[in-house]
């Protein structure tokens, strides 16, 4: 089946006649059972109530993964995940090009229990090779990154992981299995924040994480005792939410497309970063790695952070706001948001000047999102 019919239909028994085609929301906690045996045990914080088991084989066969398990954020899922694969005394080495909580994860959590944890310019092939020690249980990247949609080639890594034992992970939220699926490519295990595409509509909190059955029984079993569980009716939007993921993904790559090129051809814009202008740095991986090139794009005003600052108060259509990947469309500085706690001149040294403006592409008419962006510039 196609992704659009898998994204609707996929992991669900035929309704019936009398059946509700949208399917219900169960929001209980606890279920009726039979006594005298502990079989169909169902507890919302186990991940097994009727609403977050139709989601998570959905989501399973749209990463073409063995299984995937729901939590309440991406960092939830991200924090359970490293939790079932790392103890005291392994090794973890990280892209250094990741999500601020994320970063925060490794450095100060996982850290702090006896995990060393050591992050590579993910550009540099030899930086992670030279980078792996005896006790290395996980690399760790994030593709397309946030916010300069920097795309990493994932054929080096893979075998490098696989010649050690080792778990590749990636964080793949920018692009959504609509434009990339990490699994095809020998990933082991792919996070996703639901918060973002796979929901879509700025109205949940949600994390995946997608690998084998073995691992996510894992995974299961530290959200359990952590407590990262969803909410039934947050795991009944997130499949409502699906149903249009492919429909919304391509509308998003569409209007990001005709959007970045309209920038690249604008005097007062310095730079449009966009992994489908041929300008961008990894077009060529990106045209190889990626079904579509995504709905996040930056620019950089040759005005710099004074001109930014005015532009995206003039904007109508746009809202200034943190997150992305929903319907839409938002702009947010770096500099006041994800990369906050970053100096001026690190930030430059991973191409994120002051006035770098990060732009999540929503499903609007592109003509309306270019007219607001036309009229912004002109004030
Ligand atoms: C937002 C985000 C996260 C964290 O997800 P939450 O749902 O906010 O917990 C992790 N990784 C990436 C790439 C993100 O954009």
């Amino acid at each position: 089946m196609g992704i659009s019919t898998t994204a609707i239909h996929g992991g669900e028994t035929r309704p019936t006649p009398g059946m509700g085609v949208s399917a219900p929301l169960v929001q209980s906690v606890n279920y009726a059972q039979e006594a005298g045996t502990s079989e169909g045990l169902l507890y919302t914080r186990y991940g097994n109530t009727p609403n977050a088991d139709r989601v998570q084989k959905r989501l399973a066969l749209l990463e073409g993964a063995e299984a995937a398990l729901v939590l309440s954020s991406g960092m939830g899922a991200t924090a359970c995940a490293m939790l079932a694969l790392l103890r005291p005394g392994d090794h973890l080495i990280s892209s250094s090009w990741i999500y601020g909580g994320t970063r925060k994860l490794f450095m100060e959590d996982l850290t702090g229990m006896g995990i060393e944890v050591s992050f590579v310019n993910p550009l540099e092939p030899r930086a992670w090779r030279k980078g792996l020690k005896k006790n290395t249980r996980v690399i760790f990247l994030e593709s397309p990154v946030n916010p300069t949609c920097r795309v990493l080639e994932l054929s080096s890594l893979q075998s490098l992981a696989h010649a050690q034992g080792i778990a590749l992970v990636v964080d793949s939220t920018f692009a959504s299995p609509v434009n990339f699926r990490p699994m095809e490519h020998g990933v082991d295990v792919v996070i996703h924040s639901a918060t973002k595409y796979l929901n879509g509509h700025h109205d949940i909190l949600a994390g995946v994480v997608c690998g084998n059955e073995p691992f996510i029984d894992e995974v299961r079993r530290k959200m359990t005792v952590w407590g990262q569980a969803p909410d039934p009716f947050a795991c009944w939007l997130l499949e409502r939410g699906l149903k249009t993921l492919d429909v919304r993904v391509k509308r998003q790559n569409e209007n990001a497309m005709r959007v970045a090129q309209w920038c690249s051809t604008r005097p007062e814009i310095a730079k449009a970063h966009y992994p489908g202008l041929p300008t961008h740095p990894d077009h060529a991986i990106a045209k190889t790695l990626l079904d579509g090139f995504g709905g996040m794009m930056a620019i950089e005003l040759k005005g710099g952070g004074p001109a930014t600052l005015k532009f995206v108060k003039k904007l109508q259509v746009f809202t200034y706001a943190a997150s992305l990947g929903g319907v839409d469309s938002l702009v947010i500085e770096p500099r006041y948001s994800s990369h906050e706690h970053m100096t001026p001149e690190e930030r430059q040294r991973i191409g994120i000047p002051d006035g770098f403006l990060r732009m999540s592409i929503g499903i609007e008419n592109a003509e309306d999102l270019i007219a607001d962006i036309e009229q912004a510039l002109q004030q």
